[in-house]
């Protein structure tokens, strides 16, 4: 399961929304208990690199992601997983999130309807990356 702190939450929505009607798109950091419960402390907006339509993809900059790793050894910090946004989608991980996506981590998806918060959920891929399961996430609902 995943929970995901007031704080990192505020940035991981905000993103979603400035990027709407595009995919955001970022990487979430925090701890992790002995029984694989994972708590987000804190989350890093990236610009999606994605060349062509953002409507309904992402890409994450490699430059990024060695930032995060960077960033997460300062503060002795995991590097979790990731999230991105659904623009006037559900949350649901398609088959290109699970093509790109690596074993292990956790991956966010914030379904933005309409330039609103619509709903968010949370999925893990298979060490094959050929199938993924919903992870219990709990957040900030106001
Ligand atoms: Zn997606």
């Amino acid at each position: 399961m995943i929970r995901i702190e007031p704080h990192p939450w505020d940035v991981m929505l905000r993103h979603a929304l400035d990027c709407y009607p595009r995919e955001c798109c970022g990487i979430m950091l925090g701890t992790l208990n002995d029984g694989d419960e994972r708590t987000v402390t804190a989350a890093i907006a990236c610009r999606n690199s994605y060349e062509g339509d953002q409507s309904d993809r992402f890409e994450l900059d490699p430059k990024d992601q060695l930032a995060a790793q960077r960033l997460a050894r300062e503060q002795k910090l995991e590097v979790l997983g990731f999230f991105h946004s659904h623009p006037d989608c559900d949350s649901y991980f398609s088959a290109t999130d699970l093509a790109n996506s690596w074993p292990w981590y956790s991956n966010v998806v914030i379904s933005i309807v309409g330039g609103a918060l619509n709903q968010a959920k949370a999925f893990r891929a298979n060490d094959t990356q050929t199938e993924s399961t919903e992870e219990i996430l709990t957040w900030p609902q106001s």
